[in-house]
């Protein structure tokens, strides 16, 4: 199958990696040279820019920071709806708006070209295993044509609805991760102030009800696990920014239906102030740090 790549960051790359090694044929594009040409070594074909990526494109996967990177791609300047050879499917996998999504995907129908939201989650360890979670919204149709694809970058595929629905869901998610992993940060660090050792308190908690994925598969205290972020000074991973970005997506959420996410609006001003700080480029277990004593 011909496949435009679009997005080569932390979770792209080696999504993309993914599809090369399942014999897929992909064209790839990313503002960042370095990270198509990481493609090119692995038998990727490097575009010049997104509308030469897609030109012969059956599918066209993009993975973008956000909702303006998303809208700007296919309907800004680049315009790439216009681009796409009518009968294919986008896949957008970015997490963004749930307007946003319906937007881009109405734009696509009117051309002939069907979208489906497709939000993952599963951070770039689940990226480069293949085991990603897919979010998806859109028609039931269009996710049975999108399977053979999503199936060699991920394991659980799960339909919440139609278009938009899945990023409702991957947000909901992810403000759910956001506060478990504050949660986790301030337990550790009121056990490490009481002279507990952050690993043996981390094995307790583990089997114990306060277990949860932050502790157990992504622990915010470094030295407690090898390969997550905190064992390699917040480095690569999923970025605060990109969080605080989720948060906010959530708090619109929340504000548009009138329901309550008190816990919800308290993380996205902890990562306010984190990013604020400077700390928006590090991985999002970093927020651990400003709870710690120095
Ligand atoms: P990233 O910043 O590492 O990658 C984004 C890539 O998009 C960059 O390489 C950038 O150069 C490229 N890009 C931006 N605008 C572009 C354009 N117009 N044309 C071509 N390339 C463009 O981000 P990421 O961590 O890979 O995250 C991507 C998306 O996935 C985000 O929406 C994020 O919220 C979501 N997500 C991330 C994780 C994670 O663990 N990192 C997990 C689940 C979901």
């Amino acid at each position: 199958m011909q496949i435009a790549f679009i997005g080569l960051g932390h979770m792209g790359g080696p999504m993309a990696a993914n599809l090369i090694k399942a014999g897929h044929s992909l064209t790839v594009f990313d503002l960042v040279p370095a990270s198509v040409q990481a493609a090119v070594a692995l038998g990727a074909t490097a575009a010049t820019d997104a509308r030469t990526a897609v030109a012969q494109a059956e599918v066209v996967i993009s993975m973008l920071p956000a909702s303006q990177h998303v809208e700007s791609l296919y309907l800004g300047e680049t315009a790439l709806v216009e681009h796409i050879r009518p009968g294919s499917l986008i896949l957008e996998c970015s997490t963004i708006a749930p307007d946003s999504a319906r937007k881009v995907a109405k734009a696509a129908q009117a051309r002939g070209v069907a979208m489906l939201d497709a939000p993952v989650s599963g951070g770039t360890a689940g990226a480069a295993a293949g085991t990603l979670t897919f979010i998806v919204g859109g028609s039931a149709s269009d996710l049975e044509r999108a399977r053979p694809v999503l199936d060699k970058m991920g394991k659980n595929i799960f339909h919440a609805g139609d278009s938009g629905a899945g990023q409702v869901a991957k947000i909901c998610n992810n403000m759910l991760l956001a506060i478990h992993m504050i949660g986790t940060a301030e337990a550790l660090n009121l056990g490490v102030a009481h002279g507990l050792d952050p690993k043996v308190l981390s094995d307790i908690m583990r089997v114990s009800s306060g277990g949860n994925w932050s502790l157990e598969k992504y622990n915010p205290w470094p030295g407690v696990m090898d390969n997550v972020p905190a064992s390699r000074n917040y480095e690569g991973g999923f970025g605060s920014d990109l969080m605080l970005k989720d948060l906010g997506l959530a708090l619109e959420a929340a504000l548009a239906t009138r329901a309550p996410t008190p816990l919800g609006a308290a993380a996205r001003n902890l990562y306010a102030m984190h990013s604020a700080a400077g700390h928006g480029g590090a991985d999002f277990s970093s927020v651990v740090n400003s709870l710690r004593r120095r």
